[in-house]
């Protein structure tokens, strides 16, 4: 994990259980500065929900390109 400061790469300098937020690691980063993350569980059926909407999205994303492009190449002629 990057520190949000200032990128460099971090390490866990403790990890906590906590009831509201699952596990909570502190971190620090090679310029000293200290952040805190949360790790939770995610059910296979969001990833797979993720990965399908990212993938629908990159698909229409694709259809405008080569739309526009039909456009373009139909106004050339
Ligand atoms: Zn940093």
């Amino acid at each position: 994990m990057k520190c949000p400061v200032c990128g460099a790469w971090s390490s866990v300098k403790q990890t906590r259980d906590s009831p509201t937020f699952g596990h909570v690691r502190r971190r620090e980063c090679a310029n000293e500065h200290r952040f805190t993350t949360k790790e939770v569980f995610i059910p296979q059926e969001d990833i797979d929900e993720e990965r399908r909407s990212h993938l629908e999205g990159m698909r229409e994303r694709l259809e405008s390109i080569r739309a526009r492009r039909r456009k373009t190449t139909r106004k050339d002629t």
